[in-house]
């Protein structure tokens, strides 16, 4: 063994052994040992293929000169392959599962998706491999992109870009599709025959299975729809089930999105496909945003809305169908929607229930409703070749832009998605592409840069959408939601990063954050996949083949064991279900989550000592808001401030997007926004953002002069008017403070008491854990530091942020929540 491997193998045992002292050390008293020894299993194995490896290696190549890049070339090159066993074996053991139930399209079922390693070994004989691997190194495994497939551009290429600033990519995996390379359909042919919206509809996979998939659902209550994205799930199912008659004398499809611009983009194709207005019999309504009537049949929701029917409607008696649509993403609202439905299920045995989900997971889903029959549609998948980088790259932003960069001049037509973790990201990026486009004006072909992300409005998000012109190339820049939700025609080339914004909660401090994470392994192949839908694709991966081997996760944890449940809690209390120890979740979360949220509830008044809903809880569930922003609202009642208080909660809601800042003015954006400064802090700001915006009329032109987004601030009043709409539900009364902010400071104070922190020596440290934090940069009291304050959220980023931070006095805390400070002797 060479020196070098035997420290690799030293640290990894390093590494492995602060790994588990760290975990140990995180969740003493964490009772849900069931994950924490999974992850210590699977650390185990690891290292004991490290292990394994470095034996193989010794014997195979004992008496061979190989350099340590080589040898680490061949290690990557023997994890892929061995992955792709794996995988095999994964689909094997699928299949061996599935023959024991009812399933329909029996033959042409859809495998799960494969990878397979570039270097495909089937004889064990000796020197085998070797050759193999030597042959592939020669070719085209350490090919860097762009100078085959290309090489007449090469001099412009260069043009483009500097040489020491491309990036260098090895193409190490193969996504296997089920479709021929070459029997690809023009892209955008079809997209671009308007007048065939039905062809359109024909044509995808979903439409050979109408029959069968209509009489599955006539002869089950629930069923398990499993397919690949793009199939026509979403949009399709709802329609056939209306066709049949499903929603005649009345009755209703609900079909939820774990995602607000799903539900939307899903709901408006679908009216368009149908030929009627959105909001007539086709419509959607996500949180503070209703687009449906009484007409309204085919309802898209948020998985959160369907929640808060069960409010008004605790037997969803109006609904004929509920369809759970993207279940594989198990957030938060769609597991409590399971357990929910499969209790109403067995009330309504003519309600029915369908369970729609990309290729992953179904047999849970399955086995959670009662062993419900799965039906496959078989999608159609091109192959995907998946390249990875060399070397880790430090800014993946940078390297985005270099690599979408790097496409456009070297690779055939065909339009590229890119995944980004969030809107900031994606404006950045985009801004980044737009600026170096511009620099480069005619030296490269017309590259049309688009955004997609939850806040933006609907009339750019339905750009992405709009075929690309002949000649240019689309360049779509996507949150997770381009992952599975929604497909968009055209696209060959994926970019990846490895990267999401995962919220994680520390049942040990209350603490919940917003962090960019690496995404799981199911993830990345999702992403993967993206770019085999309608010919051969590439997925280029910004991180290395090890990395992908050893530093993703299999899959996401379900957002219920990583988040706080104070909302969920309350919404179940006062639907009547007190013991939620022994809901039926289809996995249950940490059993210190759900103590902490009962405790939280408690302080804020919502649970009484025995746990059941107090008057002033049933009217903090009837707020579409958190628990913590319901309070308030409630408590400015006391503090004669509803007013204000409403607008600061609608302000909070809009989320950071309130002022922008554009490069070239970013002086002129920063002494606007220092302008609305107020004593007291962000929360105040906002106030003060929004009382000005009023004064002038709502006017676009005002926001335009003060770097404030006006659409944002359009959605701000929007919410408003909604939560003004509840108050009467509520018994609170309009008022007014008239000036005195410390009332609103102390009703903010009422709801929030749980976020608060002290400045210490050492500097803020959250009050009642103790955990040190830290005034975001962009608040108006980064420079003030008062010692006393409260925050809005905490954010993960390069250290522990607080964003929306007020100055509180010490005192207040005693006045507002006495059952939960103390004063000190
Ligand atoms: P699934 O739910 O199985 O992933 P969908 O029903 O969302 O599939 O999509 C089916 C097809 O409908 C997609 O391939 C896409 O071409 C088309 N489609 C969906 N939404 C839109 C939209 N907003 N605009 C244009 N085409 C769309
Ligand atoms: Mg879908």
């Amino acid at each position: 063994l060479e020196r070098s491997d035997k420290k690799a193998y030293e640290e990894a045992q390093k590494r492995l052994k602060m790994a588990e002292e760290d975990r140990k050390a995180m969740v003493p008293e964490l009772r849900k040992k069931s994950r924490r020894e999974y992850l210590a299993k699977r650390e185990r194995e690891k290292l004991e293929d490290l292990e394994a490896e470095l034996a193989d290696e010794e014997v195979l190549f004992g008496d061979v000169e190989l350099s340590r890049h080589e040898r680490r070339e061949l290690k990557y090159k023997r994890r892929v392959r061995d992955l792709a066993r794996e995988y095999r074996a994964a689909g094997e053991q699928e299949k061996l599962e599935a023959t024991n139930r009812y399933h329909m399209p029996k033959e042409t079922r859809g495998q799960p998706a494969r990878t397979v390693d570039v270097v495909e070994e089937e004889s064990g004989a000796p020197g085998e491999e070797q050759r193999r691997w030597e042959e592939a190194r020669l070719g085209a495994a350490s090919l860097k992109f762009g100078a085959r497939d290309a090489a007449s551009q090469e001099p412009k290429y260069q043009l483009v870009l500097e040489e020491d600033e491309t990036i260098e990519f090895v193409r190490a995996a193969q996504l296997q599709g089920d479709q021929e390379p070459t029997s690809a359909p023009a892209p955008s042919a079809q997209a671009q025959q308007k007048e065939s919206i039905q062809a359109v509809r024909r044509s995808l996979p979903v439409f050979p299975f109408r029959e069968e998939l209509l009489t599955a659902i006539a002869s089950h209550q629930v069923l398990i729809i499993e397919g690949e994205t793009g199939s026509g799930k979403t949009t399709q199912i709802p329609q056939y089930l209306f066709e049949e008659g499903y929603t005649k004398k009345g009755m209703k499809i609900a079909c939820t999105q774990p995602r607000r611009v799903a539900a939307m983009s899903v709901a408006a194709r679908v009216a368009r496909e149908m030929g009627v207005k959105l909001g007539n019999e086709v419509g959607y309504s996500i949180r503070f945003e209703d687009c449906t009537s009484e007409r309204t049949v085919l309802r898209y929701m948020t998985d959160g809305m369907l929640l808060r029917e069960f409010l008004s409607e605790p037997d969803l008696a109006s609904y004929s169908v509920v369809m759970v649509d993207e279940a594989h993403e198990r957030t938060l609202h769609t597991d409590i929607l399971f357990g929910l439905i499969k209790d109403v299920a067995r009330f309504r045995p003519e309600l029915k229930v369908l369970v729609a989900s990309a290729t992953l997971d179904t047999a849970r889903f399955s086995t959670f409703f009662d062993d419900a029959p799965v039906f496959r549609i078989p999608g159609r998948r091109f192959p995907v070749d998946i390249f990875y980088t060399k070397a880790p790259e430090a800014d993946y932003l940078e390297a985005c832009v270099v690599s979408v960069l790097q496409i456009h001049v070297t690779q055939p037509p065909g339009d590229i998605l890119v995944f980004l973790t969030g809107q900031e990201e994606i404006e950045a990026a985009c801004e980044m592409l737009q600026d170096r486009c511009r620099r480069l004006g005619s030296k490269i072909r017309e590259l049309l840069v688009l955004p997609i992300y939850a806040n933006l409005p609907s009339d750019m998000q339905a750009r992405i959408f709009q075929p690309t012109p002949p000649g240019a190339r689309k360049v779509v820049v996507a949150t997770n939601i381009a992952e599975t939700s929604l497909t968009i025609e055209g696209i060959i080339y994926v970019l990846d990063p490895g990267f999401c914004k995962q919220k994680s909660y520390n049942p040990r401090t209350g603490m919940e954050s917003l962090t960019v994470t690496p995404c799981s392994k199911a993830s990345a192949n999702q992403r993967a996949g993206r770019a085999g839908r309608v010919a051969a694709g590439k997925c280029f991966r910004l991180y290395t083949a090890w990395a992908y081997q050893h530093e993703l996760e299999e899959t996401t944890v379900p957002e219920i064991q990583r988040t706080s449940l104070g909302n969920v809690v309350l919404l179940l209390k006062s639907l009547g279900i007190h013991d939620l120890m022994h809901f039926d979740f289809l996995d249950p979360p940490p059993y210190e989550t759900l103590l902490l949220a009962l405790e939280q509830l408690y302080a804020l008044g919502a649970l009484n000592h025995l746990g059941e809903l107090t008057t002033s809880g049933r009217k903090m569930a009837e707020l579409p808001v958190d628990p913590m922003l319901s309070k308030m609202i409630l408590a400015s009642e006391k503090y004669s401030c509803s007013e204000e208080i409403l607008t600061v909660a609608a302000m909070l809601s809009v989320n950071n997007s309130i002022f922008y800042r554009p490069k070239d003015k970013v002086v002129h954006a920063d002494n606007a926004r220092v302008n609305f400064f107020l004593p007291g802090g962000d929360h105040l700001v906002l106030l003060n953002v929004y009382t000005q915006w009023a004064e002038s009329g709502y006017s676009s032109q005002w926001c335009y002069e003060n770097f404030v987004q006006f659409r944002s601030m359009r959605r701000a009043r929007d919410v408003r008017e909604q939560l003004e709409g509840l108050l009467e539900r509520v018994e609170v009364g309009l008022t007014s403070c008239q000036g005195d902010y410390v009332r609103v400071r102390k009703a903010i104070t009422s709801g929030y008491f749980y976020h608060t922190a002290r400045l210490t020596r050492s500097g803020y440290r959250t009050v009642k854990q103790q955990q040190t934090v830290f005034i975001h940069p962009n608040s108006s009291l980064f420079e003030q530091q008062p010692r006393w304050l409260l925050y809005h959220e905490l954010v993960l980023t390069t250290k522990e942020f607080m964003r929306q931070v007020l100055e509180i006095e010490s005192s207040w805390l005693l006045e507002v929540a006495p059952h939960y400070y103390k004063a000190k002797e």
